[in-house]
């Protein structure tokens, strides 16, 4: 890793974002070599729902750059400012959209405020100081004071628009941060890893420090251990994969007990997955048959969903049929994807019809899926089709969460138990590389809005329906895996 110190730094508005969701991204960002940085589909999810709510706040092409403003655009993107703090720090920002408002300026008779896009439901405090940060060097430009900004969202067909004042809180807490960000991207130690590490997900520089975790022992990496587990460890003096294996389960549960109950009852779980991740030697926890379903089973459907949370749709209901041989084995050569979609999303009771058609087609095979996803949204759906309760729980009485299943009967060494983790540990390989639910979404959403030729629209479609069918051979794989273990 390479380690220096820069002087004279220009502080800019996505070193300023960085450095609000994690101080260590801040300091790669500014001190490391972007090779290193690695493509997220879920970065790549927020830009394109920054790009369609741009494209509905729109009034007419906005135009670019300086030249923009000059003219008094009504809106302008592409611009590049310059400033300097009251404490001499040099700062630059690129403000995603620009906004014509009344109210005399060095302009003219005109002024700008500052345009962002707000993600998920609420207003952050990355978004307010990003505005803050553009009003500030807008106030340098306009020779007048900004007094608000807006964040946007695009919500359904709907806009939502919300206004951030800049109080005198803000700025000072802007200011505070600049300084502060100054200092720290200036250390020469590259500062810890976030302890929220579900950041990291967003992060393009997950890889880099996945490894470094990895490599250090860290507790995040321990299945169990979230930021706040992961504090109280240390707190109480331990601070590694090695110390936390070693580590008596009385004396740590005794420790933990004055952190609640909830933390105490786990002590020794969270011992026996360290050690089992140091052994990388699976442990059993039960003697009991895990799959007693499918002991007689003549067959199986296993069921995954495809979903956009934004918009509320369940896009793909996707399921694999496995019909058992005569001679009582399984085989995957047996295997036939049957997926339903739902492209639309305005005709839920024709797709639910179809869903209650397949499992009435298959009422005595066991239902296997992976994590309660699935059959929270089928009683959902179900329940909007007006299905009483009582059938909805005959129609489900055969699912199984695989999920939960493998949790409660075995300890595996990896750091967690999602379905991609537990796949790739038993050797599974998706047949696209990097496949994931967010890149499956990504996909989706830009089959939807595709103008692209057919072939292209095709290929966007096909590839979303083998990533199903991936997810549910790999629910099938730790099934299986399950069966030859009892
Ligand atoms: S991957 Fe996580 S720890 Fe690393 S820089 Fe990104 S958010 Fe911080």
């Amino acid at each position: 890793m390479t380690s220096h110190i820069l002087g004279n730094k220009t502080i800019t508005d996505r070193i300023l974002c960085s450095w609000i969701r994690c101080k260590r991204k801040a300091w790669l960002d500014h001190n490391e070599n972007n090779h290193k940085k690695v493509w997220s589909a879920h970065r790549a999810l927020q830009l394109d729902h920054q790009h369609k709510s741009l494209e509905r706040f729109f009034n007419n092409s906005p135009q670019k750059g300086i030249e923009g403003l000059i003219i008094g655009a009504r809106e302008v993107v592409g611009v590049r400012l310059k400033g300097v703090t009251s404490l001499g720090l040099n700062i630059e920002g690129h403000p995603l959209l620009l906004q014509k408002i009344n109210g005399k300026s060095f302009l003219g008779e005109f002024s700008y405020i500052p345009i962002t896009v707000r993600q998920g439901h609420r207003v952050t405090r990355e978004n307010r100081l990003s505005l803050a940060f553009w009003g500030y060097l807008l106030e340098q430009f306009q020779k007048i004071e900004v007094k608000y900004g807006l964040a946007i969202s695009k919500v359904n067909n709907d806009l939502e628009v919300e206004k951030v004042i800049f109080s005198k809180k803000i700025k000072a807490e802007l200011l505070d941060s600049l300084e502060r960000i100054n200092k720290d991207i200036c250390k020469e130690d590259l500062p810890a890893l976030t302890s929220d590490r579900k950041k990291c997900t967003l992060c393009s520089w997950k890889q880099l420090c996945d490894e470094k975790a990895s490599q250090e022992g860290d507790l995040s990496e321990v299945n169990g251990i979230g930021a706040k587990r992961k504090s109280i460890l240390q707190e109480i003096g331990i601070s590694n994969l090695n110390e936390l294996a070693s580590t008596s389960p009385i004396n740590l549960s005794k420790k933990l007990s004055k952190y609640g109950e909830a933390h105490e009852k786990i002590a020794s779980q969270l011992i026996n997955q360290a050690r089992v991740q140091i052994n990388l030697i699976p442990q059993q926890l039960r003697e009991n048959i895990i799959l007693p379903e499918l002991k007689f089973a003549k067959g199986v459907l296993i069921y995954d969903i495809e979903s956009d949370p934004d918009a509320k749709h369940d896009f793909l209901h996707g399921f694999v049929l496995i019909k058992r041989r005569d001679n009582g084995e399984w085989s995957l050569d047996d295997a036939k994807y049957e997926p339903i979609l739902n492209i639309e999303n305005n005709n839920e009771k024709a797709i639910w019809n179809k869903i209650k058609q397949r499992l009435k087609s298959f009422q005595d095979f066991p239902v296997l899926h992976y994590g309660e996803t699935e059959l929270l949204s089928l009683y959902k759906l179900a329940r909007k089709q007006g299905e009483n309760e009582k059938d909805i729980k005959m129609m489900t009485v055969n699912f199984i969460d695989i999920h939960s299943r493998l949790k409660g009967g075995w300890l595996l060494p990896i750091s967690n138990y999602s379905l991609k983790n537990v796949a790739q540990w038993l050797d599974f390989r998706w047949t696209y590389k990097g496949s994931s639910g967010a890149r499956a979404l990504l996909c989706w959403r830009q089959w939807e809005r595709s103008v692209e030729v057919r072939s292209q629209r095709k290929n966007k479609l096909d590839w979303i329906l083998k990533y199903n069918q991936d997810d549910c051979i790999a629910t099938w794989k730790i099934a299986e895996w399950l069966l030859n273990e009892e």
